[in-house]
C-alpha cells in the first residue's frame, strides 16, 4: 500500500506547489471562510495551511489517508459539476506518503481537538487535543524519502515563485475566500473574502492594473462571463496576465486566449496580451471532462461558440469604452 502510494504520489505531488494547491483547495471545499497559507525554503521543508473550515471527526481522519478515500464525489464525470474541488480522495495520501505530516483539527460538534502524525505513510500518533475549529495541515521535509525525487526540486526561490503564483490563482478563483499568503515569515498576500472581483485584482495586481478596467459581461442560457480586461501595466511577452476560471477552477484554454487577442488586436497598443480576468459559469455538458482533471488545458465542444461569445463579449466592451 505505502510503495503503491509512493509511486502514486508521483502523480499528485511533483512539488511544493502541488501540496499547497491540494491542501488550500481541500481547506475552501470545507467551506472555510479563511485561510493560511505559510510557507519555509520554498515549501521544500515547511508548508502549513490553516482554515476556519468544518474540520475532520476524529473516527474519519485516518481514513482520510486511504487512497481513494474521498467523502465528496463518485466520478470523472462530476468534475465540472460539483461544486468541489477535490474529487479522486488521492491528495493526502500522495502527500502523507513522501513527507512528515501533522494535523490538528476540529469540527464543531467535536468536544475536543484531534492531532495526527503520519511520517511517510506511517501512522506515528493519534491523539485527543485541544483545538479550534477547522484544520491545520503541516507537511514537512517534501520527499525526504525518495531522494531521487527530491533531486528535481528546484531552489527554494524557484519552488517558493510556484507556491506564490499558486496561491494568486487560486485567491483569483475564490474571491469569497479570504486567502493569507507568508513566506518565510513575511506577509506576501491577503485578500479580504468580500467577494469583489476588482479588490482582489487590486490586492494581487497593483493599483495601477486595478484602475484600469474595463468591465465584461455577457449571457446565454447555458454560459455566462463575468470580469475584466484592462491593459498591463508592463509590457508582457506571455500570457500572465491573462487568466480565466472555469465555474471556479483555473483553466487554460487557446480558444478563450485567441478570442480576446483578436478582439483586442484593434485597440492594441504597445501591448500584445492584455490584462484579463474572466469567470465563465458554464453547463458541464459543454465542457470536454477527457481532459486529464490535473491539467489545466481544457477543450469545449464547442469551441466555435464560445469564442464567437467571448470575442463578441470583448469587442463590445472596448468599442463603447476605452481603456
Ligand atoms: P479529496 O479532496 O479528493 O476528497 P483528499 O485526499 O484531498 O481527497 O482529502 C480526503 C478527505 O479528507 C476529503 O474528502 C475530506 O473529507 C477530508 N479533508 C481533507 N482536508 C480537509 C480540510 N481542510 N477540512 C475538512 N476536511 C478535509
Ligand atoms: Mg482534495
Amino acid at each position: 500500500q505505502n510503495t503503491i502510494n509512493k509511486i502514486a504520489a508521483g502523480e499528485v505531488v511533483e512539488r511544493p506547489a502541488s501540496v499547497v494547491k491540494e491542501l488550500l483547495e481541500n481547506a475552501i471545499d470545507a467551506k472555510a471562510t479563511a485561510v493560511t497559507v505559510e510557507i519555509k525554503e520554498g515549501g521544500t521543508t515547511f508548508i502549513r495551511i490553516t482554515d476556519n473550515g468544518c474540520g475532520i471527526a476524529r473516527e474519519e481522519v485516518p481514513l482520510a489517508f486511504l487512497r481513494h478515500s474521498t467523502s465528496k464525489i463518485k466520478s470523472v464525470e462530476d468534475l465540472f459539476t460539483v461544486s468541489s474541488l477535490g474529487f479522486r480522495g488521492e491528495a493526502l495520501a500522495s502527500i502523507a506518503s513522501v513527507s512528515q505530516v501533522e494535523l490538528i483539527t476540529k469540527t464543531s460538534i467535536g468536544l475536543t481537538g484531534t492531532r495526527y502524525q503520519i511520517d511517510g505513510g506511517e501512522e506515528k500518533t493519534l491523539e485527543e487535543i485541544g483545538a479550534p475549529e477547522g484544520t491545520t495541515f503541516i507537511a514537512r521535509n517534501l520527499f525526504y524519502n525518495t531522494p531521487a525525487r527530491k533531486k528535481f526540486l528546484k531552489t527554494p526561490t524557484t519552488e517558493g515563485a510556484h507556491v506564490a503564483e499558486l496561491v494568486e490563482k487560486l485567491a483569483l478563483s475564490h474571491p469569497e475566500v479570504s486567502i493569507r499568503f507568508i513566506q518565510n515569515n513575511q506577509n506576501k498576500l491577503h485578500t479580504s473574502g468580500n467577494h469583489n472581483l476588482k479588490d482582489i485584482i487590486y490586492t494581487v495586481f497593483g493599483r495601477e492594473i486595478a484602475s484600469n478596467l474595463l468591465e465584461i459581461s455577457a449571457k446565454k442560457p447555458e454560459i455566462s462571463i463575468q470580469g475584466y480586461i484592462g491593459k498591463p501595466v508592463i509590457a508582457r511577452g506571455n500570457r500572465n496576465y491573462e487568466n480565466y476560471f472555469i465555474n471556479g477552477r483555473y483553466i487554460k484554454s487557446s480558444v478563450i486566449c485567441r478570442a480576446i487577442e483578436e478582439a483586442y488586436k484593434p485597440f492594441m497598443m504597445q501591448h500584445k496580451y492584455p490584462f484579463t480576468m474572466l469567470h465563465f459559469t458554464i453547463e458541464p455538458e459543454l465542457l470536454d471532462i477527457n481532459v486529464h482533471p490535473t491539467k489545466m488545458e481544457l477543450r469545449f465542444r464547442d469551441g466555435e461558440m464560445v469564442y464567437q461569445m467571448v470575442y463578441q463579449a470583448v469587442a463590445s466592451a472596448l468599442a463603447h469604452k476605452e481603456l
